[in-house]
């Protein structure tokens, strides 16, 4: 049995051959940069109007109008002492703009523009290059690109980007006892729902299930069910069959398809029996089937190699210290997952917490973190983890 740390850092330490495609800019969202972004330009590359009004040359009450420049006029115009221009928002200013008066603030009688209140230098100019420069880093390599991510590469001119490839991911439930939700129900029976819970945590950080498949306890269709998928994937997350049972055969069908272990059995509540593997680059993890266990084993473990996988410059989901709404007692030596409820900058450890039930993880959007026996008083800081 490992420390949850010392887990972690075996998944971190994993040398990964990660391969690398270049996407169109409108796909791009969600994949990590396989490469450093500079801007080619200044940006903005010419200093432009922030407002719908009028560029004018010097300080002064009134101008005299001598045309105007709409968004996109790419001539060169220039100002007098005493000029203003009819501009509007990002269009470029002309030479010898000293600022830009919004129109709210302007009356104009006969080509003569006056201005309520007083003109400031500068003001209402975006200046060429505010936003980025010529030549600065915008992102760095493993940088996760997100919406406003994409914005910033279209605007830089981009329309392809160089990223990480996503890992081919599959899933093997397994159980006599499952059986697939929509379907009539024997007693002794239960409704199979890891594979579902998996592959939407998948879904929900940017990953996708190829397939999946659900087997019996039986060892050899274990083994070969393992042979099948792990030949086609990446990564491959098994559910169940991995705990001590006279029918948990995961572990030895592992074996003996060459998978070499890289830790089995975690100091944590939920998710002890969690098995870790390699052959080659493809990864295996096998959860434990109670679903509370195999869904806090993705978050805390598993995503973390996806991550990296898929060239993630900072892999795992990040804890925050909030304050506790209640007194809570906690007394197992094992450190501990809670099933939680953050609202209000507030963290509420829900009923219900037995590995066995997803009902409390499905009422909650956290997981609070304790590493030992602790009892805390209602405020007291605690280590939470959204999920
Ligand atoms: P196991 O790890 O196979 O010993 O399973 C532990 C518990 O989790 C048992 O109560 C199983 O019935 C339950 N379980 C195993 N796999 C699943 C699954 N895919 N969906 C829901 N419950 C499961
Ligand atoms: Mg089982």
């Amino acid at each position: 049995m490992i420390s949850i740390e010392k887990a972690l850092e075996i998944v971190h330490k994993q040398e990964i051959e990660k391969s690398i495609r270049e996407v169109a800019l409108e796909n791009s969202h969600g994949f990590y940069l396989a490469e450093e972004i500079t801007s080619p330009f200044d940006l903005p590359s010419f200093d432009n109007s922030a407002m719908d009004g009028y560029a004018v040359s010097g300080l002064s009450d009134t101008y005299q109008i001598i045309g105007e420049i709409p968004a996109g006029d790419t001539s060169d115009k220039s100002l007098q002492k005493g000029e203003a221009i009819r501009i509007f928002t990002g269009a470029k200013v002309p030479e010898n703009t000293t600022a830009v008066v919004m129109q709210e603030k302007t009356e104009v009688e006969n080509s003569v523009l006056h201005i309520d209140g007083s003109v400031s230098e500068g003001q209402h100019i975006r200046q060429r290059g505010n936003e980025l420069s010529l030549g600065e880093t915008v992102f760095s390599h493993g940088h996760l690109i997100s919406p406003a991510s994409v914005g910033l590469i279209g605007s830089l001119g981009l329309n392809q980007v160089k990223v990480f490839n996503k890992p081919d991911i599959r899933i093997i439930s397994t159980g006599n006892e499952l059986i697939p939700p929509g379907e009539p129900k024997s007693e002794g029976q239960i409704y199979e729902s890891n594979s579902f819970s998996l592959q939407s945590a998948l879904q929900r950080y940017g990953f996708e299930c190829r397939e999946k498949i659900h087997i019996e306890d039986d060892f050899s269709a274990i083994k070969s069910g393992i042979a099948d998928y792990l030949d086609r994937s990446d990564i491959l997350l098994l559910s169940g069959g991995i705990s001590v049972g006279d029918y948990d055969f995961v572990k030895q069908a592992l074996v003996e398809n060459g998978v070499t272990q890289l830790f089995y059995k975690v100091f944590q509540k939920p998710g002890k029996p969690l098995y870790f593997g390699r052959k080659e680059n493809k990864f295996v993890f096998a959860l434990p089937g109670n679903p509370a266990s195999s869904l806090t084993c993705f978050y805390i473990h598993v995503l973390p190699l996806l991550q990296r996988f898929s060239g993630a410059a900072e892999a795992g989901l990040k804890r925050l210290s909030i304050p506790i709404s209640h007194q809570f007692e906690y007394g197992s030596d094992r450190p501990i997952f809670l099933k939680a409820h953050v609202e209000n900058k507030t963290a509420s450890i829900l009923n219900r917490q037995s590995s066995s039930m997803i009902h409390s993880m499905a009422m909650g959007n956290a997981l609070v973190f304790f590493d030992g026996p602790k009892s805390v008083p209602e405020g007291e800081m605690v280590e939470v983890i959204l999920i």
